[in-house]
């Protein structure tokens, strides 16, 4: 086990705002125990000008590991003692972890993001993004490593995305004319079609010729709107949750070095949102 010493079961957690939805505790509570590890993992709903708090208490509480989400992936990092490559590279961390008594950041997104890419990626020449924020940066990274050049990014906020643009040194569309685009990749690195969070979806149908891949990072409903009529229309899809079980199966390996098997995972989490 790569857990710093600490006696008595081993602690981790989420911390993030607001954190009614997060399956994290329900994956890796259910690795610990299919692997009978003395190990438990809460929910931390931190509110932003508490983080400071929490830093304190990651180093004052027997704290083994812990994940990190909207809003604290960026404000974190400060709080810590080492950044990996690829933390620095993205600009933000999901995962913290002690390694010979400091506190590491690691970004295991990215991993996430680009696995269900990988078999695909002799036909993906060219991606659009929607959404400016994390999770598109994370794409950028995900997309230079599988060195695809042509990138356009779109978001509603327009000054938001073009700096966002100019930043990456990827191109900018317009919201409004996005219905004049086609790329080999359609990322949606918003959380438009999220459950309970936002009904708004594309103001327009993807289609084969336009878009033969459309992969939605939103992993709650799994089928997203957007993902059913693509479908409908034609395209081929990937879901969110590929990425966001492979992301926590790389933290569950940081931490203890084990596997979770994805499979029986996606079956099980699939089974927890349809039926909630
Ligand atoms: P973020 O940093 O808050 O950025 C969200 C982006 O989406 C911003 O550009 C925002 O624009 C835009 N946006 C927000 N609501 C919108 C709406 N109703 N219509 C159109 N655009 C909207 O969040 P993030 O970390 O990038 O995460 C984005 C989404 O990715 C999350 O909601 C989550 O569903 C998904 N995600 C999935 C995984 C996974 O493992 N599958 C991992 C990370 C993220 P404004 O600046 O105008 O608000």
């Amino acid at each position: 086990m790569m857990l710093d010493p600490s006696p008595g079961k081993h602690l981790f957690g989420v911390v993030g705002y607001p954190l009614q939805q997060s399956l994290s505790p329900l994956i890796h509570n259910w690795g610990f125990s299919a692997h009978q590890l003395p190990c438990t993992y809460l929910a931390w709903s931190i509110e932003p000008q508490y983080l400071p708090h929490f830093s304190v208490a990651l180093r004052t509480l027997p704290i083994s590991g812990v994940s990190v989400t909207i809003p604290h992936k960026k404000h974190i990092m400060p709080y810590l003692d080492r950044l990996t490559h690829t933390s620095v590279r993205i600009g933000a961390v999901n995962t913290l972890y002690w390694q010979e008594g400091e506190i590491w950041g690691e970004n295991t997104d990215i991993t996430g993001f680009v696995a269900p890419l990988l078999s695909r990626a002799k036909n993906i020449f060219s991606a659009l993004v929607l959404g400016a924020g994390g999770a598109a940066q994370t794409c950028l990274e995900g997309f230079r490593r599988m060195e695809i050049g042509d990138i356009w990014v779109s978001s509603r906020n327009k000054s938001k995305a073009q700096a966002f643009a100019v930043g990456h040194g990827i191109r900018y569309v317009p919201w409004n004319r996005l219905e004049e685009m086609s790329a080999d990749l359609l990322v949606n690195a918003t959380p438009m079609g999220m459950k309970g969070q936002s009904e708004t979806t594309l103001p327009f149908t993807p289609e084969p010729h336009r878009f033969p891949l459309v992969y939605d990072l939103v992993y709650n409903p799994v089928q997203t709107k957007l993902l059913r009529e693509a479908e409908e229309a034609g395209c081929s899809t990937i879901n969110g949750l590929s990425m966001f079980i492979t992301q926590a199966t790389e933290q569950f390996r940081i931490w203890t070095g084990e596997d979770l098997p994805h499979e029986d995972l996606a079956s099980m989490l699939q089974e927890h949102l349809t039926s909630n």
